[in-house]
């Protein structure tokens, strides 16, 4: 199963958490708002890591076939 991850950039307060915590996976654009590196991606516990970690929830996860939400905990 692969993840679809998507961040808010409306939310994205430019915190950093998700960067530091999967820096494989979320990079700053110009704006200092977090985007995924890859739109879809395995199953990565970093990934999980890093939505759970944001402090204005602004990254959400999805099972990429099915659209269902992935759990954050
Ligand atoms: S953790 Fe949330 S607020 Fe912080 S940079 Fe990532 S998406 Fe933005």
């Amino acid at each position: 199963m692969s993840w679809r991850v998507r961040v808010d950039t409306g939310l994205c307060i430019g915190s950093g958490m998700c960067v530091g915590t999967a820096p494989d996976r979320f990079a700053f654009d110009a704006d200092q708002h977090s985007r995924p590196v890859s739109e879809v991606t395995g199953e990565e516990e970093a990934v999980r890591d890093a939505a759970a970690s944001c402090p204005v929830e602004a990254i959400s996860l999805t099972d990429a076939e099915t659209g269902a939400p992935v759990a954050l905990d």
